[in-house]
């Protein structure tokens, strides 16, 4: 019986199996399936994952979102695969090149590939749709990233805590990954944009008032961190 070959993206469940070394499994089965299922989409994908403008998907040249300039990006979506090119972050070495679409969700998040598919997968619906946050007793959830939050919940000394929570890819754990530590800091609110932003950062006091202030300001990238303005550092 012949083997059927022909893909229908959408139509396959992308396998990510525990025992799966990726560095091994990166540009084998894995690797086709999910840039098969997301050709065509980068666009969105980009958009909504990495924090692209539509300015920063289209083939003009402009600054680029990785490493800034003035004109030495653009983005050509070339065979729907999401490429790019710039003249001087691009290409395999990163000194000047084009990239797939995969290339600038990682770089853009710091993903490495596994986490990059998972999320591709869940935006493209192939997957299962993120987990709620799992803290019942939280009097507010402070959305830091994508992918960290810091809740406040009732404490019976002090009246309030935070807990930190981060979405590792499939759920949320309370064990923060080294990106978000910084030397002798707390998790900065708001932590994507303020790496992502050329311009003004703004610090508020509380989280409360972040929110506020990036309403009013949306060009603005704002920050905060719990404890208040005085307590960065003490932590
Ligand atoms: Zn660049």
């Amino acid at each position: 019986m012949a083997r059927q070959t022909s893909k229908q993206p959408h139509h396959f469940q992308i396998s990510i199996r525990p025992d799966d070394d990726h560095s091994r499994n990166v540009g084998s089965v894995l690797m086709q399936d999910i840039n098969e299922a997301a050709k065509g989409h980068w666009p969105s994908i980009l958009g909504a994952l990495a924090g692209l403008s539509q300015q920063q998907l289209t083939d003009k040249h402009q600054p680029c979102p990785l490493c800034g300039g003035t004109d030495r990006y653009r983005f050509d979506d070339q065979d729907g695969n999401g490429s790019w090119f710039c003249n001087k972050c691009g290409g395999k070495t990163q000194s000047g090149g084009a990239g797939s679409g995969m290339d600038m969700l990682m770089r853009k998040n710091n993903w490495d590939f596994k986490r990059a598919a998972s999320e591709v997968e869940r935006q493209l619906g192939i997957s299962k749709p993120k987990p709620s946050i799992p803290i019942k007793n939280a009097e507010a959830i402070y959305h830091y990233s994508e992918d960290l939050v810091v809740a406040r919940v009732p404490d019976a000394k002090t009246g309030k805590s935070f807990r930190q929570l981060w979405f590792d890819g499939n759920k949320w754990v309370y064990k923060l990954p080294d990106k978000y530590k910084l030397p002798n800091s707390k998790p900065l609110f708001n932590l994507g944009k303020i790496r992502a932003t050329k311009g003004w950062v703004l610090v508020t006091e509380g989280e409360k008032a972040c929110e506020a202030a990036a309403k009013h300001f949306p060009t603005l990238a704002c920050t905060t961190w719990s404890g208040g303005c005085k307590g960065h550092g003490k932590n």
